[in-house]
């Protein structure tokens, strides 16, 4: 069987982990804090602060913003649940946008959509492809659409407007303009989950790109307390000599990265560029020689002028069939041993958010993408010859299910 997308877990990485534990700091500390600084460095921003999830980077980040009941967030109705589910969290109503034949949510829907009860618009990079971020940025910075903003608290009043807050949970490494992802937006949650092209098993980081009137240091403390029970010093600075005494000035989360986990994120880290992006490169590219002859085959953009991704999903649609025939060619290719995926369902097709009262109907593209997307395994352990595998198990696939339907 060849898997969807297994971690790369090698001596390397195993030493690490093991150093790690031999040293007996094993909750947040210095490999912590060092991962930091190389995810803010690689990144291209001052700051960047670690977490132990993608997630908690998104509802730590809408919490600092104040965001709260009878607020409205943007997000794209493509994605996974978990941009959804933060804003949720957070008491404010999530609004859906539709996106683009790219997967990406459409800038001109968003501004249909914003109202004076708008505080933040979340982004997703879906695949690794950046979305369209000074189209967004202008949007929020338009005198009329400032306008409608009205300042709750410190930091809204010193933005004085909307956020764009990035899930790049999918985007470390992609490039917009030639810019990082993690410079792009106000904030960027990025998330380091066992399936994402950069993993500390479960982890994610927070990288911070306000304008520079916001002081990134105090924001960093701030985001740290706030991480950490709003206790105002954390486990290792309580270890010094004479530092046990704390204080606590908020109801804070406990969403703080473990030294055990930034071990594996600094190995990744320092092999990310010059090893897997390369790698995964590589499997795109040939996943493009195998399968762009053939007529049923929309392959995904994965750079152009402006953008290029990190190769994060291979996100193949199959031209001209539903939702039933998209399902029957998975099932084919399953049948050849062949893991594959679908990226994703919108969220309007799930019950929770169906409950709520969101409809599929709303979103057409978004339901176009999704019933006929099927996405091909990607990791760097995969060789040529199990992409072309994967290709020849594809191609059987739709080739006999196409067939069907002509018969
Ligand atoms: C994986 C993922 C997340 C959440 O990341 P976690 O680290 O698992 O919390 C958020 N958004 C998208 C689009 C994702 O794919």
């Amino acid at each position: 069987m060849i898997p969807f997308s297994p971690p790369r877990i090698d001596d390397k990485i195993i030493d690490e982990v093991i150093d790690t534990l031999k040293s007996g700091w094993i909750t947040t500390g210095p490999k912590t804090k060092l991962f930091e600084k190389h995810i803010a460095e690689y990144s291209g921003v001052n700051r960047a602060i670690c977490l132990n999830s993608g997630t908690a980077g998104m509802e730590l980040m809408l919490s600092w913003y104040g965001v709260q009941e009878g607020d409205e967030v943007i997000i794209p109705a493509y994605t996974y649940t978990a941009t959804a589910n933060a804003v949720i969290h957070s008491g404010a109503k999530p609004v859906m946008c539709d996106v683009k034949d790219d997967f990406n949510i459409d800038v001109n829907e968003v501004a249909r959509l914003i109202t004076d009860k708008t505080k933040v618009i979340i982004p997703v990079d879906i695949g690794g492809l950046p979305c369209d971020y000074d189209e967004l940025l202008e949007l929020v910075r338009k005198p009329e659409i400032r306008s409608k903003f009205t300042p709750r608290n410190e930091p809204q009043e010193l933005l004085g407007r909307i956020m764009i807050l990035a899930d790049g949970a999918h985007s470390i490494g992609a490039k917009y303009k030639g810019k990082p992802s993690g410079s792009l937006a106000d904030a960027t949650a990025f998330s380091f989950h066992a399936v994402k092209n950069l993993t500390t098993a479960e982890g994610g980081a927070i990288a911070l790109n306000l304008p520079e009137r916001f002081d990134a240091d105090k924001m960093y403390q701030d985001l740290n307390i706030k991480s950490l029970h709003g206790q105002t010093k954390d486990a290792f600075a309580k270890v010094k000599k004479g530092g046990w005494r704390y204080d606590v000035v908020e109801a804070g989360y406990k969403y703080n990265m473990t030294d055990i986990l930034a071990s594996i994120g600094l190995v990744e880290l320092a092999r990310y560029e010059s090893d897997t992006l390369v790698r995964r490169r590589a499997i795109f590219e040939r996943y493009y020689d195998k399968l762009g002859q053939y007529e049923w085959a929309n392959l995904p953009e994965f750079e152009n002028e402006n953008k290029c991704s990190n190769y994060h999903l291979f996100l193949l649609r199959i031209n001209g069939v539903d939702e039933y025939q998209r399902n029957l060619i998975m099932y084919e290719i399953f049948e050849q041993d062949v893991a594959v995926n679908v990226h994703y369902q919108p969220l309007p097709m799930l019950s929770y958010y169906k409950h709520l009262g969101y409809n599929i109907d709303h979103y057409p593209v978004s339901f176009k993408n999704y019933e006929q997307e099927i996405s091909l395994p990607v990791y760097y352990d995969l060789t040529d010859n199990d992409v072309d595998v994967v290709c020849n198990a594809v191609i059987k696939a739709v080739e006999k299910v196409l067939e069907r339907q002509e018969a």
